[in-house]
């Protein structure tokens, strides 16, 4: 007898970015109303779905390792093999000729259409070989304001408030793969603040490649956080990434002021070296970047800042790199993202610089780089001993069911040992900082009565 929908078990693997693992969650949100089941098991799935980024070869490798294990068990069994997200955009020819396992192949705009797809390479996976479902047009308006994603955590959440970019960074694939720049209706955004907020959820991360230019009619983003931020409930907001070209002050006002919005930006520098930055399209340069870093450490000195770098993008010299380095140590950001330049096809960069820095110069310019802010972000964990924080519990510690595992509000991970405490996840615990083997903050639980004799010292 025929399956039915329901009895096809559908594994997702996601790769890239936190846009990714939320398209991830539209997707199962998508596929369960139309009765598909879901498996965390590749092994006893009927369909494998891999949600895939093209930012760097690192990352699109990785999808084509995966291609070639699925191949192997195609070989085996019935099994319908789908391609979502980024590289089935910019890839597309590339996947139908070189990738004949691939059923079908949808682009991050077109995910109303998956299950239909499915459906149809279901019922003709035996007669024919090759892809048997596109969808990839990229659309000016698709921001899939209507879909509630289908969440795993309980505790954390992100929102996309805008899909697309229209920035060109002249290195990056993103305009090329997610389109035009579209912001969501804010009333959506609430809504699905308020539903998150009812089901237990106490912090939303707001997703967009620029949230400065979220624009719906007379909203703009600095009043978008600071509604999300009102819904009682939720107790912490955060978002990635603001561009630094355009950072509103009052972003920044919302930020220093609210007490639910998390004393932590993320700021791309991406290279710290004017004429690499103009190269790269960045329109800013290092003393704009710095003057806009001196502001927000002025209006609040305890706002943790992190970063994205890339080392090695095109014609970059070494006294360049030197430049972005000196940047590293003048900020002393808590965190980098630290990234070798890849080039990427149909990019700006791809068809008018040349990738000359070789793959040695960069592996080595970005190891010297991690270690650097290894070293500063070391120094600045290691100063919070002795200080007692407030971390929202995320659950337990990777290493042991002993221990607890949060983060501070300024994003950094705590673990500390249960000793049969109430605590949960979801809750919120004060933790006094004992001590710091590398970047995870460990500590001690404060007891609730001890802790209200702390709470005018609790930071991060
Ligand atoms: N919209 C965000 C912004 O402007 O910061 C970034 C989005 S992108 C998904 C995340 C990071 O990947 C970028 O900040 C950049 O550092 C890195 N990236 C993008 N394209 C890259 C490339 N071609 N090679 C290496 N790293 C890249
Ligand atoms: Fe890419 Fe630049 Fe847009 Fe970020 S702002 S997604 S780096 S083009």
């Amino acid at each position: 007898m025929e399956k039915t929908v329901s009895q096809y078990k559908v594994h997702i693997e996601t790769f890239g970015c936190q846009m990714n693992e939320y398209d991830t969650e539209l997707v199962r949100s998508l596929l369960k109303a139309k009765g598909f089941a879901f498996t965390e098991d590749r092994e006893c799935a009927d369909v494998v779905l891999m949600n895939t980024c093209a930012i760097r070869e690192h990352a699109h490798n990785k999808v084509y390792g995966h291609l070639a294990d699925l191949k192997a068990l195609k070989r085996q069994r019935k099994l319908v093999v789908g391609v979502l997200g980024c590289m089935a955009q910019s890839l597309k020819k590339e996947l139908t000729e070189t990738a004949p396992i691939v059923d079908v192949l949808v682009g991050p705009d077109s995910y109303r259409r998956l299950p239909d797809l499915l459906e149809r390479a279901i019922a003709t996976q035996e007669k024919d070989n090759g892809v048997k479902g596109i969808a990839v047009d990229l659309s000016e308006y698709e921001t899939y304001q209507d879909i509630m994603p289908e969440r795993a955590t309980g505790i954390t959440a992100w929102i996309a408030v805008m899909r697309g970019c229209d920035n060109f960074c002249t290195f990056c694939v993103v305009p090329y793969t997610r389109g035009r720049e579209r912001s969501r209706d804010p009333q959506g955004i609430i809504r699905e603040a308020e539903h998150l907020a009812a089901q237990g959820y106490k912090q939303i991360t707001l997703l967009g490649q620029n949230v400065n230019s979220y624009r719906f009619e007379d909203w703009d983003f600095a009043r978008l956080i600071t509604a999300v931020a009102d819904v009682p409930g939720i107790e912490r907001v955060r978002f990635t990434s603001p561009h630094p070209k355009d950072f509103p002050p009052a972003l920044l006002d919302a930020v220093a002021g609210h007490p639910h919005i998390c004393k932590h930006i993320h700021l791309p520098l991406q290279a710290g070296n004017d004429r690499i930055l103009a190269l790269m399209g960045r329109t800013y340069s290092r003393k704009e970047y710095l003057d806009l870093v001196e502001d927000i450490r002025r209006r609040r000195a305890d706002i943790a800042l992190t970063t994205d770098i890339i080392c090695g993008f095109c014609t970059e010299t070494e006294e360049e790199f030197l430049d972005t380095c000196r940047t590293v140590q003048e900020v002393g950001y808590h965190a980098a993202f630290i990234f070798k330049y890849s080039e990427r096809k149909n990019t700006i960069a791809a068809r008018k610089c040349q990738d000359d820095v070789s793959e040695r110069i960069k592996s080595d310019r970005v190891t010297r780089l991690v270690d650097l802010q290894k070293a500063i972000s070391l120094q600045k964990n290691r100063n919070m001993i002795g200080q007692t924080v407030q971390v929202l519990v995320e659950g337990d510690s990777k290493r042991s069911s002993d221990q607890w595992m949060g983060r501070t509000d300024t994003n950094i991970t705590v673990v500390w040992a249960k000793r049969g405490s109430s605590t949960g996840p979801g809750d919120f615990r004060p933790i006094k900082i004992s001590h710091v083997p590398a970047t995870t903050l460990f500590g001690d639980e404060i007891p609730a009565q001890v802790a209200s004799g702390h709470l005018r010292q609790l930071v991060g």
